[in-house]
């Protein structure tokens, strides 16, 4: 999705750069630049200015306060130069003459008998890019999606008719504002990415790849048919050919869409519920550390990993002092507010690739990944004076601070995770029997 998205900026850059050459064009009164086919359609100023302020438009849609307002005023502007095609059209007047830059120009090409209008198709298309994108603005997402693909069948079909040579397809849109429109839709669309159809189809899951490959199937496979037997056809069949074929390519892509959309619903709640389940399997609900299945399964793997890599891999075993008193001083909920706070304070003192669990009612279990043996002294020597400079309010207050014992095993791949344990017991054990508050290392000659 993220990357989806990432490609709105340069399609909306494209678009801008199109939209300027053609400006430039008129400006320069070089025809090429603003009718690339000699001879075929050119691109109306009005039309460029509109690709101009949708490009700038979607770069600014995703701002808040000043630039919101921006892309507001800018997809207004466009919808009101296209209704004004509209109502041009419908009245046979000629208003919109009257705002063109280079009318002259325009005028000049009109009366040589050169094609030179904003195409109606072509301001159907803007109209519905601008209005998706207003849409998108009031934060109508399904509605802005819902019309951006409409917007999105407006080039294909001259893109179709480009192909088949049909040119009542294509009618006055240039090639250049069929690729400049095409490329805004999808932007438009992609604004979407986070929902309905366009995210189903985005999706990276299995759904997401079916809908994509029968997005493109039932786009291409009509599409390359239609062309072959429209080239063994006469004129006048092929035209209703044409049609025929690109309403059943839409047709396929809303079939799609929409069985695209409730698959990835589906998939969604399966892959929330695995996700819930797997958390509830490895976690431990009051810390929210990873639990004992999660340490023993963590601690084999690494084990495994430890045998090709030759670093040690350590336990440190972790038993707070006299914590009955606490239970019995205070509560049993002011033994969890400290075995929470323990919890996150472990949290804090190991890097990400380590473990820390929770694996008895006070005792934790920490797996420290490719650490020698000074490194787990000093992070088992920091955990210990960081907890027992911890403060927990209504406790460490009135009854001085929480301490605790830590017992350290290193493994270097050659024994078993059990024996580990058992040696960081026992040093845990030497921790408590010295006085408390104290980290003991096993000795690295036994079990080995
Ligand atoms: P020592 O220094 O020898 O470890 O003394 P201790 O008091 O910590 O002794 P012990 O390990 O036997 O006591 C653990 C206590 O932890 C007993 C139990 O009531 C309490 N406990 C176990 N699980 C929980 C829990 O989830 N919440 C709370 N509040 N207390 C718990
Ligand atoms: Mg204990
Ligand atoms: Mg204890």
């Amino acid at each position: 999705m993220k990357f989806a998205q990432a490609l709105i900026r340069p399609l909306s850059a494209v678009c801008i750069l199109f939209g300027l050459t053609v400006i430039a064009g008129y400006f320069g009164s070089v025809e090429a630049l603003y009718r690339p086919v000699t001879g075929g359609p050119a691109t109306n100023p009005l039309t460029a200015i509109c690709m101009i302020f949708i490009g700038f438009s979607l770069r600014a849609s995703r701002g808040k306060g000043r630039e919101l307002w921006l892309q507001r005023a800018l997809v207004s502007l466009v919808i009101i130069i296209t209704s004004l095609r509209f109502f041009d059209m419908l009245l046979d007047s000629d208003v919109l003459a009257l705002f063109t830059p280079f009318q002259q120009q325009v005028a000049l090409d009109l009366q040589l008998g050169k094609s030179n209008h904003m195409g109606v198709n072509s301001a159907i298309m803007f109209f519905c890019i601008a209005l998706s994108l207003l849409l998108y603005g009031f934060q109508r997402v399904t509605a802005s999606q819902f019309i951006a693909f409409i917007a999105l069948a407006i080039p294909t079909i001259s893109f179709t008719g480009y192909a088949y040579g049909i040119d009542q397809f294509y009618g006055q849109m240039s090639m250049l504002t069929a690729s400049t429109g095409f490329a805004l839709a999808v932007a438009a669309l992609l604004m979407t990415a986070n929902s309905g159809a366009v995210k189903a189809i985005l999706s990276p899951y299995i759904g997401g790849k079916i809908a994509r490959l029968q997005t493109m199937a039932g786009y291409a496979v009509p599409t390359l048919l239609g062309y072959l037997l429209i080239k063994s056809l006469n004129s006048n069949e092929g035209d209703l050919f044409g049609i025929f074929v690109v309403t059943i390519c839409w047709f396929i892509i809303l079939m799609v869409s929409m069985s695209a959309i409730f698959q990835e619903k589906i998939d969604h709640e399966r892959r929330r519920g695995e996700f819930l389940l797997t958390q509830a399997a490895m976690n431990d609900q009051l810390t929210g550390l990873a639990n004992r299945r999660k340490f023993i399964e963590f601690g084999q793997e690494e084990l495994k990993r430890l045998q090709s890599t030759k670093s040690l891999l350590w336990l440190l075993l972790l038993d707070v002092d006299h914590f009955k008193k606490i239970n019995d001083t205070s509560g049993h909920a002011m033994g969890d507010k400290i075995l929470v706070a323990l919890g996150k304070t472990l949290h804090n003192s190991v890097r990400t690739v380590d473990l820390v669990s929770r694996i008895g009612g006070e005792e934790f279990a920490l797996v420290l990944v490719d650490t020698s043996r000074q490194g787990a002294e000093r992070i088992a020597e920091d955990i210990r004076a960081s907890i027992a400079r911890l403060s927990v309010a209504g406790w460490t207050d009135i009854h001085g601070p929480i301490t605790v014992s830590i017992g350290c095993a290193a493994n270097d791949g050659s024994h078993t995770l059990e024996s580990s344990l058992n040696l960081a017991d026992e040093a845990l054990y030497q921790a408590k029997q010295n006085g408390r508050n104290r980290v003991c290392f096993a000795d690295a000659n036994k079990g080995q």
